[in-house]
């Protein structure tokens, strides 16, 4: 991953090389980001930048992360291309076995607990080295992941990963060696607010006296949960939210969420039963949630009511549905009106502008939902 390749946040781009040139690179950074803004792929491109044996690339080089994607080909539209950053040159050796994610030197840990692959022995006390494979997928496929994503990769989808002592332990064995190959040894860690006392206390230590040339980059979606003891040792860099055009190039689509499908599949009962008076909680739950989760559930309810007219006009097999859901999918689609489809797209459109424009999001979900009433 170079610093070119990464959507949105082009400030950043230029301050973290700036900050490993004149020494100003701390050795423990804390980037957080509410929802998935690109905090995954600065720590790889920072981290292949440090390493890389060339430190700066020509424009003309070719990106090895992702080339000739779709993210690639809409951020070219979007005219991302930030022309004098300094960058990894993507080429050499370093850069090579960083763009891969295996480089000897770069470790990651991440929120694990007991998934179907693992032995028995490896359930009793899993650690992230045993998810490697499935991990550098998923970061490679789309570096702008959920939790919920990373769950679902690693084969763990209805439990809530933990980061534990063992952990703790692992990454003290590993950072204890010396680096393999490059100047730095760096360990990403994903979501450190899921990790608990017990490992927290195992590696105060280390994260604030770290062994010489090495590197930590943790990245958040939830900063206030991380022990204070952890936070309080790393210099914190918020991300910024990425535009509409932004989250498409970077390839972000709605997350399903249990919560954002049990408000939708609710509000789309009470709309189809004309119980106006029963969406009153239904708006007011959306108007409290923070506008990147307003955003994510509007593009989850695109998405899902573009399943039903699949569904609706015959086309179950193009849908997607999953078996677990189809049942409700297809109710649907027998008893919302035909002519409900566009006119629920528009309406959502409209939602989103009014959640980028800041509207009072009481407003603006009270109207969807009356909307929802009339059209159904
Ligand atoms: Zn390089």
């Amino acid at each position: 991953m170079k610093f070119q390749d990464i959507i949105g946040n082009n400030e950043l781009k230029r301050l973290l090389p700036q900050m490993v040139r004149e020494g100003r690179l701390p050795h423990a950074v804390l980037f957080t980001e509410e929802g998935c803004w690109g905090a995954m792929a600065f720590a790889l491109a920072l981290a292949q930048y440090v390493n890389c044996e060339r430190n700066t690339a020509p424009e003309s080089t070719p990106s090895l992360f992702g080339a000739g994607t779709a993210a690639d080909e809409s951020r070219r539209e979007l005219g991302e291309a930030v022309p004098g950053i300094e960058d990894s040159c993507g080429v050499c050796d370093s850069c090579h076995k960083y763009g891969k994610l295996i480089h000897p030197d770069l470790h990651f840990v991440f929120p694990v607990s007991a998934g179907k692959g693992l032995s028995e022995s490896e359930k009793k006390a899993p650690i992230s080295d045993y998810f490697l494979t499935p991990w550098r997928e998923l970061v490679l496929r789309k570096p702008y992941f959920s939790e919920q994503e990373l769950y679902d990769a690693i084969g763990i989808e209805n439990k809530s990963g933990i980061i534990t002592v063992n952990e703790a332990k692992r990454i003290i064995e590993k950072l204890s060696l010396r680096a393999f190959e490059g100047e730095y040894k760096t360990m990403i860690i994903y979501l450190p607010e899921r990790m608990n006392i017990d490992a927290a206390n195992k590696l105060l230590k280390l994260i604030e006296e770290p062994p010489l040339g090495t590197l930590f980059l943790l990245v958040s979606h939830n900063p206030e949960r991380i022990l204070q003891t952890i936070r309080s040792r790393c210099q914190r860099i918020q991300l910024k939210p990425l535009s509409r055009e932004e989250r498409k190039a970077a390839g972000l689509t709605s997350t399903a969420n249990p919560e954002f499908s049990e408000i939708l599949q609710h509000l789309l009962t009470v709309s189809l039963e004309k119980k106006l008076i029963d969406t009153f909680p239904l708006w007011e739950s959306l108007s409290e949630m923070g506008r990147e989760r307003q955003r994510d559930w509007c593009l989850y309810a695109e998405q899902y009511i573009r399943t039903i007219y699949l569904v609706a006009s015959g086309l179950e097999e193009l849908a997607e549905t999953k078996p677990d859901g189809a049942e409700r999918i297809r109710d649907f689609a027998h008893r919302l009106n035909p002519g409900f489809y566009e006119k629920a797209f528009k309406a959502l459109e409209g939602v989103l502008s009014a959640v980028d424009s800041n509207v009072n999001p009481k407003l603006t979900f009270c109207n969807l939902a009356n909307i929802f009433q009339v059209i159904a």
